[in-house]
């Protein structure tokens, strides 16, 4: 049987569903070799299993997502990153600073235009930490007092970039990100593309600009990239002589269309991918 890997997974540290030990166990569950665990803003996921999961037969990989400036949507994968590393967790610290500042702000807003109280959002998420809770555990508690019908309903009415409940959030720029990831060891590689650029053109002018940056690779096979897509990143990352990454983003429930270790039309991620990836960090 062929070998298989994750290499976007979300847990209860940020806004999936799963505790870092229930992933490792669903990825033993389904004979998946290697996991990388990038929660947004925050490697606390990672750190958790690579302690919890010494000798379990799951390789955890070290993985962050951080939120970048941009025009809309940008996500940076750190793969491969020592998430022990002092520095990066000071670079982490300040990740969760800027989250909740912005949490506070939006917790305000809805607080003051609805019934849903902070509390009602703190409940939504397992750990009720503002500074790891996200946009989907602010739409889980509207969706429960039928402000909205569905989660992807409470983002389009009340939580996206511009709407009534949002508020802007400090980030790091692309290349700070980079920087972060490369000093903890880690790979820099960019996350789900199709949510941020639509055109192809626009598409590989990025990709110039972030190969400039000195990013490492990029998804080229994500759970919500149809197959042109994925063939035109291929092409890319063969141009820009990117490294080719491949995830699921499952965050459990909470997107519960999304299955661990595949990625869209359900294919399984081959490890032959992670051992790639590998290769390029010795370089
Ligand atoms: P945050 O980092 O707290 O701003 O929230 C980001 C999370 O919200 C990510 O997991 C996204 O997948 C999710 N998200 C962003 N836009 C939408 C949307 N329109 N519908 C559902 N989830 C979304
Ligand atoms: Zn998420
Ligand atoms: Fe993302
Ligand atoms: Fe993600």
């Amino acid at each position: 049987m062929q070998k298989t890997a994750d290499l976007h997974t979300h847990t209860t540290a940020s806004d999936g569903t799963l505790s870092p030990k229930e992933l490792i166990e669903l990825c033993k569950k389904e004979n998946i070799s290697a996991v990388a665990i990038c929660d947004h803003d925050t490697a606390a996921g990672a750190a958790e299993a690579i302690k919890c999961a010494k000798d379990c037969g799951v390789e955890i990989i070290g993985g962050i997502e951080i939120s970048c400036k941009f025009s809309g949507e940008f996500h940076m994968l750190g793969l491969f990153v020592d998430v022990f590393d002092q520095s990066f967790l000071k670079a982490c610290r300040q990740l969760e600073e800027f989250r909740m500042r912005r949490n506070m702000k939006m917790i305000e807003n809805i607080k003051n235009n609805t019934t849903v109280t902070a509390d009602d959002i703190l409940n939504a998420s397992a750990k009720r930490d503002i500074s790891h809770i996200g946009r989907p555990h602010m739409a889980c508690a509207l969706v429960d007092k039928g402000y909205a019908n569905s989660i992807t309903e409470a983002f389009e009415k009340y939580l996206s970039r511009g709407k009534m409940f949002y508020e802007e959030r400090e980030k790091f720029s692309i290349k700070e990100s980079i920087d972060i990831i490369h000093k903890a060891g880690g790979l820099a590689v960019a996350a789900h593309l199709n949510h941020s650029v639509k055109n192809f053109a626009d598409l590989d002018a990025l990709l110039k600009i972030l190969k400039g940056y000195g990013i490492d690779g990029a998804e080229a096979y994500h759970s919500s990239m149809p197959d042109y897509y994925t063939k035109y990143m291929l092409e890319l990352c063969e141009k820009y002589d990117l490294g080719i990454s491949a995830g699921s983003d499952f965050h459990g429930k909470l997107k519960d269309a999304v299955q661990l270790g595949k990625t869209y039309g359900e294919k399984p991620i081959s490890y032959d991918i992670v051992r790639k990836l590998k290769s390029r960090m010795k370089k």
